[in-house]
């Protein structure tokens, strides 16, 4: 947008210098013209001299269409122009006229724009006083520039479609606008004249930049304005924003579309990478799971059971806690697989891992040490405790009849306790053994029944 800003002053500068420069080459040759004219009326009238004067300097002037002097009256005397109508041509009326004949001092009349009275052609015209011998006012020598010149102009120097350069007098009056095209009646573009105006005099009266949507044709422009230096308006570049950030907005939406390209793309492999480690991850659970299981019952395995029990060791160790083991046997279960099948065992063994899970609190866990014995881990149970669940489970599982289809059958359970000293010496396979023993006694006792070492 500076960027943009920075190109608007420097057009509307270089467009100034231009038609000020202009305006000056003209107001030479009307100068020019009106000394020689004075020096005549003081020294003698020469016509043939003042229209050799007139067609010399008229060669100044290769694209204007008048160079006339009209006298005191405002009757038209000499001059190079189109052809007037028969009673000649008066110009009284006329407002670079009025400003001439009572300026006090020698300066060159700009009237607004105005329609030509031999060629109806809107136009600017510049007039320059002539000075009789004593002072008093002897007429004008005035020039013509078609409002068609300035649009001719502003058109040379190409801005972008929807750009504008627009040039305003200090009556709020629109010379000449480009593009022109647009515009059939200059009158209708008066709102538009009169919001620049007071953005003028809103900012600083010789140059400055503002933005506006013109009320006009609806087109945002970023507008730098100059004050032109020997015409009483403001010259107008505006750029219209659509045009100037053309390039830059098809660049940045390049390079949206490609960034989210890249971020899509990064999105879908990320996606991708998640997915197969998400799938690797659940395999490694899932492995991880199975070798810490035991496939028949889906309790804990020994080789889970054994860690467990040497974890619970160490945690009770540290915390100063309790931890009781409880060894169990499935008594006379040999005769199970004889009497009912290899089958009906297995049915047997899940059935007691599921009646003696009821009978246990959610930390404490039951493992299978392999064929029909079992462990129990009883974390912060002193024997006491250990003892009722032991006794719990026994209870239980013989009032739970394995439901065989052929019948129902009652299992018992020997279980042997032990507790954790709470010393350190007390070692897993010294629990172990303790455990082991206590079962023992509980067979030998004669079996269905809970023992301590
Ligand atoms: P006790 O009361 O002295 O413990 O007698 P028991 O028959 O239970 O003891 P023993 O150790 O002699 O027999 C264990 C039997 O458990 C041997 C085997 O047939 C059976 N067994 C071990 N593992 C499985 C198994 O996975 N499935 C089945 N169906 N039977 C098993
Ligand atoms: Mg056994
Ligand atoms: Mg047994």
């Amino acid at each position: 947008q500076q960027k943009a800003q920075r190109e608007a002053s420097g057009l509307a500068q270089l467009m100034e210098r231009t038609v000020s420069d202009t305006i000056e080459q003209i107001d030479i040759v009307l100068q020019t013209c009106a000394e020689e004219i004075e020096q005549q009326l003081a020294a003698g009238v020469d016509h043939k001299a003042i229209n050799a004067l007139i067609q010399r300097q008229y060669k100044h002037l290769p694209e204007l269409n008048v160079l006339r002097v009209v006298d005191e009256t405002g009757q038209a005397l000499y001059g190079v122009g189109p052809s007037l109508e028969s009673g000649g041509l008066n110009i009284a009326d006329r407002d670079y006229f009025i400003l001439a004949r009572d300026s006090r001092w020698p300066t060159l009349s700009i009237s607004r724009p105005l329609s030509a009275r031999t060629t109806a052609e809107r136009s600017v015209f510049l007039a320059r006083r002539i000075n009789r011998p004593d002072g008093s006012f002897g007429g004008i020598v005035y020039t013509a520039i078609p409002v068609a010149r300035f649009q001719l102009f502003f058109r040379s120097l190409y801005l972008g479609p929807k750009s504008s350069v627009t040039l305003i007098d200090h009556e709020k009056n629109l010379v000449a606008r480009h593009p022109e095209t647009e515009v059939k009646d200059m009158s209708t573009l008066l709102p538009l004249a009169e919001r620049m105006f007071n953005a003028v005099q809103q900012h600083n009266p010789d140059d400055g930049v503002f933005s506006i949507r013109s009320p006009f044709d609806g087109v945002e422009r970023i507008i730098a304005y100059r004050k032109v230096s020997n015409f009483p308006g403001h010259l107008f570049v505006g750029l219209a924003t659509d045009d100037y950030f053309a390039t830059w907005r098809t660049e940045f939406t390049t390079m949206l579309v490609l960034l989210a390209l890249i971020l899509t793309t990064s999105g879908i492999t990320s996606r991708l990478l998640f997915i197969g480690w998400k799938r690797q991850h659940e395999l490694n659970q899932h492995l991880d799971r199975q070798s810490r299981t035991d496939a028949l019952t889906g309790c804990a395995n020994r080789r889970e059971n054994l860690e467990a029990l040497e974890k619970e060791r160490q945690r009770s160790l540290r915390y100063g806690k309790p931890f009781s083991v409880l060894a169990l046997d499935l008594d006379h279960f040999k005769s199970v697989n004889d009497r009912f099948g290899h089958p009906a065992g297995d049915e047997a063994l899940r059935h007691f891992v599921e009646v003696a899970g009821n009978s246990l609190r959610a930390l404490d866990t039951i493992g299978r040490l392999g064929g029909e014995e079992f462990l129990v881990l009883l974390p912060e149970t002193p024997m006491e405790s250990a003892v009722k669940t032991a006794e719990r489970i026994r209870l239980e599982l013989e009032a739970t009849p394995v439901p065989l289809t052929a019948a129902p059958l009652t299992l018992t359970v020997s279980i042997g306790v032990t507790a954790w000293t709470g010393d350190e010496a007390d070692t897993m396979e010294k629990l172990l053994f303790r455990a082991d023993s206590a079962l023992y006694k509980a067979k030998e006792a004669g079996r269905n029944q809970v023992q301590t070492e």
